[in-house]
């Protein structure tokens, strides 16, 4: 503390007549705010050298002049002093602020010297290496207040050292006028950072209700880009941990580094580049690695390297984000134009940043504060985005969707019709194999099978109704003999021409008929009287005896005999009676003289006569 205090006393008397020093900036009645940067000068010194300043080569000193708008000297390990001279015309005493806009200066201490009294009229300590609450003003910013006293000439000096880049960018403002700017910054940053917030907010929403992993990564992206420039703004050291002097710089480096990561996933995620450029992913992954070691790193390595490193990191990443956006943008990729924008937006922020930083374009609040124009509209669009790129994707779902149960809907019509068609075919196969298990091959007419089904059902019928039913058995005439002269094929076409003319007997009166077997046929009345029974039994005989079965141009003759039997049926076990007691009027037909027909009740059932 002495030796400060010999320093300032050495200072006090030099800087007063100090040759190279600039001309003293006189504060006129209307002055507002000015920029010292161009009438400081500045010295430095090597860290090892203590105590550079003493009262014998003051004046030699090498001060140098700064002559730009802004100071700012890039990292470096010595202490910098910077100083400038001040006298107001004012009348009375009057407050000054003095405001030193780069909150990440590890120590800065400022010193306000009165030359006539050649002392030290005020001090403050600031930095981030000092508690925040040490701190007289409490500004995210560092601020000084001090009383200039009419018609007198002041120094005010500064001694600054930092991890961080030398960065001391003066703003010489009247109060009145900085709380003015200070209420428009306050409005801004409120915009800033709730836009931010919100959009924070919207997308964690959106996570939860679509599940989709960007929107995730997008809200841990932009949640570590908010802390960073929150942090590298000092409104973190301010509102959020203002004893942590530690971690308050190492912090921003891993908000950084956290941002490139999450970004660096978001991007993976957003542009689906596994799938799309699985080339680009080594790089990608070297990305996530730089930003992943420099997360650990930096607690255990010098700030400045790990700054330099997460920088590096971040710089590599851009390039990265903005070549993969180009690329995928060119093969007509929707996600990537939004992508690729918004990324653009991001860099012409850091580019100001840089620009401004170094002094190519002019220190103002636009310039100052475009790289948050550009994270809000980063964040605005890439939301934006991310809600497009959902509703698309939601739309290729319903499409696909839709598409999918048209196809479905097809295939169960394509089904459906073929069962049709196989039920039908199977019907119709069914029907003709029933048809065939029914028909006799030889004379198309019923067989057995499908006569005793016929009678089966009339049987029923004449049970419920309580009607009579009726048979005729007929057997050819000495058909052994017709087929021992004419030969067997003529049989057979004499039994196609019988049951020819069955058929249509049959069908003109109503009746069923077929084949026994052999030379066997019957005909099935249902629901006749006896007598008309008979009538129509010798209607069947004369039909056959009358017709003319020609063969090898001979008409041959043939007679058949019939045996009628009826029953009024009670039980379907009394069917193989009705067949026995027409099988005995047969033989007694034959017996009597064939070509005849005789009934079963008409005449007693002769005991020698019933078939074996
Ligand atoms: P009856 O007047 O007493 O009935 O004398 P029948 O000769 O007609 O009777 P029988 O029972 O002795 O002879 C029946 C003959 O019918 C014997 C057999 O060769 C012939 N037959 C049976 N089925 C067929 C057939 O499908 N085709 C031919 N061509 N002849 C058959
Ligand atoms: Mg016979
Ligand atoms: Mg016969």
């Amino acid at each position: 503390m002495r030796t400060i205090l010999l320093v300032f006393l050495t200072l006090v008397s030099t800087l007063s007549s100090s040759a190279s020093a600039k001309e003293a900036l006189t504060l006129v009645s209307d002055f507002t705010n000015a920029p010292m940067g161009p009438f400081v000068s500045f010295v430095s010194f090597p860290p090892d050298v203590e105590t550079p300043l003493n009262y014998r080569h003051i004046s030699q000193l090498p001060w140098q002049e700064n002559s730009k708008e802004s100071f700012n000297k890039g990292y470096s390990d010595d202490t910098w002093w910077l100083k400038f001279d001040v006298s107001t015309d004012d009348t009375s005493t009057l407050v000054y602020l003095l405001e030193i806009s780069y909150p990440v200066l590890d120590y800065l201490d400022v010193f306000l010297i009165d030359h006539h009294q050649q002392s030290i009229a005020s001090k403050a300590k600031f930095g981030d290496k000092r508690p925040f609450y040490a701190r007289k003003i409490n500004t995210s910013n560092f601020l000084v207040p001090f009383e200039l006293a009419p018609q007198k000439s002041y120094s005010i000096l500064l001694k600054v050292r930092s991890s961080s880049s030398i960065q001391v960018p003066l703003t010489l403002w009247r109060p009145i006028l900085y709380h003015q700017h200070n209420q428009t910054l306050s409005l801004f940053n409120g915009g800033i950072w709730g836009a931010l917030l919100i959009m924070v907010f919207y997308n964690l929403v959106m996570y939860f209700r679509t599940k989709h992993k960007s929107y995730f990564y997008y809200v841990l992206y932009v949640l570590s880009m908010v802390l960073f420039l929150f942090s590298l703004k000092g409104y973190s050291f301010q509102y959020l941990w203002p004893q942590n002097i530690l971690w308050n710089d190492r912090l921003i480096v891993i908000f950084l580094s956290s941002t490139v990561f999450f970004a660096t996933i978001f991007t993976q995620q957003f542009l689906q580049l596994k799938q799309r450029v699985p080339s680009f992913n080594k790089l990608i992954v070297s990305i996530y690695a730089g930003a992943i070691i420099s997360i650990i790193i930096s607690p255990l390595v010098p700030f400045r390297i790990s700054a330099i490193f997460t920088t590096s990191v971040a710089v590599f990443g851009c390039i990265v984000g903005l070549f993969v956006g180009c690329f995928l943008w060119r093969k007509n990729i929707a996600a990537a134009k939004y992508y690729t924008i918004s990324w653009c937006a991001m860099l012409c922020g850091g580019i100001v940043l840089a620009l401004n930083k170094w002094q190519f374009i002019p220190v103002n609040f636009i310039t100052e504060n475009f790289v948050l124009f550009g994270s809000v509209f980063e964040a605005l669009l890439l939301s934006f985005a991310l809600s497009e790129k959902y509703n698309e994707e939601k739309q290729l779902r319903l499409v696909s969707q839709r598409t999918f149960a048209a196809a479905q809907q097809e295939i169960n019509t394509q089904l459906n019709t073929k069962v049709e068609e196989r039920t039908s075919q199977l019907q119709s196969a069914l029907e003709q194999l029933k048809l065939i298990s029914e028909t006799d091959p030889l004379t198309q007419l019923n067989n057995r099978r499908s006569i005793d089904n016929h009678i089966q059902q009339l049987f029923s019928e004449g049970i419920e109704h309580n009607t009579s039913l009726s048979i005729v058995m007929l057997d050819i005439d000495f058909f052994k003999n017709f087929n021992d002269s004419y030969g067997h094929q003529t049989g057979d076409e004499c039994l196609i021409h019988v049951a020819d003319l069955l058929e249509q007997f049959s069908v003109k009166h109503g009746h069923i008929c077929g084949r026994l077997g052999g030379e066997e046929f019957v005909v099935i009345f249902a629901d006749i009287e006896l007598k008309t029974g008979k009538a129509l039994a010798q209607e069947v005989i004369e039909l056959i005896e009358h017709s003319s079965f020609i063969s090898s141009d001979k008409v041959l003759p043939i007679t058949i005999s019939a045996g009628l039997s009826l029953m009024y049926p009670k039980s379907v076990t009394q069917i193989p009676l009705l067949f026995s007691q027409a099988d005995q009027a047969l033989y007694l037909a034959k017996n009597n003289g064939r070509n005849r027909v005789e009934v079963f009740n008409d005449s007693p059932v002769m005991p020698d006569i019933i078939p074996t």
